[in-house]
C-alpha cells in the first residue's frame, strides 16, 4: 500500500483516470488533505463511497510520529519515529519573515563530511516522499501555524535521494498542495555533480545551495570525501552552468570552524575561487557537537572573514545562530537519542 501523503497531483489524476474517474478528483482529494487536513477518508464528504473505498484499498493516510521535542527561543526541535522505528529530525526556526522548516531527507548520511553529525551512522535508507511531507504536516499542526519555508538541510543528502526529492518539492509547491512558493525552498548538497546537472533542467525555481567549506581540494578532500569524486574545478564548472541556465543566484554554505578553514588565507582563497560567479555566501558558525573534534571559530575570526567577502565584493552573511541549546546542528538529537 502506498501513503497518499507521497503521491503527486500529476500521479493521482493518472491513477484516477486508470479507475476510470475524472481526473479532477485528485484536485478534490488534494483539498481534503491539504488545504482541509482531513485525517480520515472518510470525511471526505463530496467523494463518493464508492470511490473512498477504492482510494482505501490503495492507499493510506498513516502518519509518521513526533517521540520529543525540544524547544528554545525562536527554534523548536521535532524527533520523528518511523513505520520501522527508524528517526529522523526536523528543525524549525522562526524568523521575522516567516517560519522556516529544515527537514530531513535520509535516515542518515553516506557523504562522511568529517565534521557532521548526520553520517556518523551510514545511510540505511532513503525517506519516501511521504515522511518527508508528513515532517512539514505534521510541525504546523504543533505550531498551529503555517511553515513559510522549507530548508533541505536536516539528516541526508537530497541529492542521493533525488527522485523522492523531486516529487516531494512538486507536492510542497503545488497551489493545491500545500503551496509554499519555490522561492521559498532551498535545497542544499554537498555537490553530487550529476544530479545538479539533472536539477539544472527541471525547470523549478527552487534555490540552489551547496556546501562547501573549503576553497581549496587539499583541504576539501579531508572535510568532504565527495570532493574527491567531484573536486572543484568540476563543481564550480558545473554552477556557472547552472547559473547560466536557469538565471538563478547560488549560495554556498561555508561553515567557519576552528583553525580549519577560517584563516585570512582561507579567505582569499574563497574570494579567489567565487569572484564573478552571481552567488551568496553563508557563512555558519560551526556547531560544536557533543562527541566531535573540531570547535566553532572565534566571533573575530568570522567577522575577519566576513570583513575580507564584503571587501571584495562577495555578498555574505553570517548566519544568525539558534538552537545551541536544542542541539541544532544536523542528526545532534538522533545521535543523542
Ligand atoms: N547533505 C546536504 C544537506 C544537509 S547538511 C549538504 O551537505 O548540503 C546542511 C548543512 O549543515 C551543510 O552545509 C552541512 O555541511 C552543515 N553542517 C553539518 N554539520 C554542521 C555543524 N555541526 N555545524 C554547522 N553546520 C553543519
Amino acid at each position: 500500500m502506498e501513503n497518499l501523503y507521497g503521491i503527486t497531483r500529476f500521479n493521482l489524476e493518472k491513477y484516477f483516470i486508470s479507475i476510470n474517474e475524472k481526473k479532477f478528483k485528485a484536485e478534490q482529494i488534494y483539498d481534503w488533505i491539504y488545504i482541509k487536513r482531513i485525517q480520515n477518508f472518510d470525511d471526505m464528504r463530496n467523494v463518493k463511497k464508492e470511490v473512498i473505498n477504492k482510494l482505501k484499498e490503495k492507499y493510506s493516510l498513516e502518519k509518521i510520529n513526533i517521540i520529543k521535542k525540544e524547544e528554545d527561543i525562536g527554534v523548536k526541535k521535532y524527533l520523528f519515529e518511523l513505520d520501522d522505528k527508524n528517526k529522523v529530525e526536523a528543525v524549525i526556526m522562526f524568523h521575522e519573515y516567516g517560519n522556516s522548516l529544515c527537514i530531513s531527507t535520509q535516515v542518515g548520511c553516506n557523504m562522511g563530511c568529517l565534521f557532521c553529525e548526520s553520517g556518523k551512522l551510514k545511510c540505511v535508507r532513503n525517506l519516501k516522499t511521504f515522511e518527508m511531507i508528513e515532517q512539514i504536516l505534521l510541525v504546523e499542526s504543533d505550531i498551529n501555524d503555517r511553515i513559510s519555508h522549507i530548508v533541505l538541510m536536516g539528516i541526508g543528502e537530497p541529492f542521493d535521494n533525488y527522485d523522492n526529492v523531486m516529487d516531494f518539492i512538486k507536492i510542497v509547491n503545488d497551489k493545491k498542495g500545500i503551496d509554499i512558493g519555490a522561492r521559498h525552498i532551498t535545497v542544499s548538497t554537498c555537490g553530487i555533480i550529476p544530479k545538479i546537472e539533472k536539477f539544472m533542467n527541471e525547470k523549478m525555481q527552487v534555490n540552489l545551495a551547496i556546501s562547501l567549506h573549503a576553497a581549496n581540494d587539499e583541504l576539501r578532500n579531508r572535510l568532504m570525501p565527495i570532493n574527491k569524486v567531484y573536486n572543484l574545478d568540476k563543481l564550480i564548472d558545473i554552477i556557472k552552468k547552472y547559473i547560466k541556465k536557469t538565471n538563478r543566484r547560488v549560495t554556498f554554505e561555508y561553515v567557519m570552524i576552528k583553525d580549519i578553514n577560517d584563516s585570512k588565507k582561507h579567505a582569499l582563497e574563497l574570494v579567489e575561487l567565487l569572484k564573478g560567479i552571481n552567488c551568496y555566501v553563508n557563512l555558519i558558525p560551526y556547531n560544536e557537537t557533543s562527541n566531535s573534534k573540531y570547535s566553532r571559530s572565534e566571533t573575530g575570526k568570522i567577522l575577519e572573514f566576513y570583513d575580507i567577502m564584503k571587501k571584495n565584493n562577495i555578498q555574505s552573511t553570517i548566519r544568525k545562530e539558534f538552537g545551541n541549546n536544542v542541539t541544532a546542528a544536523c542528526g545532534q538529537l538522533r545521535a543523542n537519542n
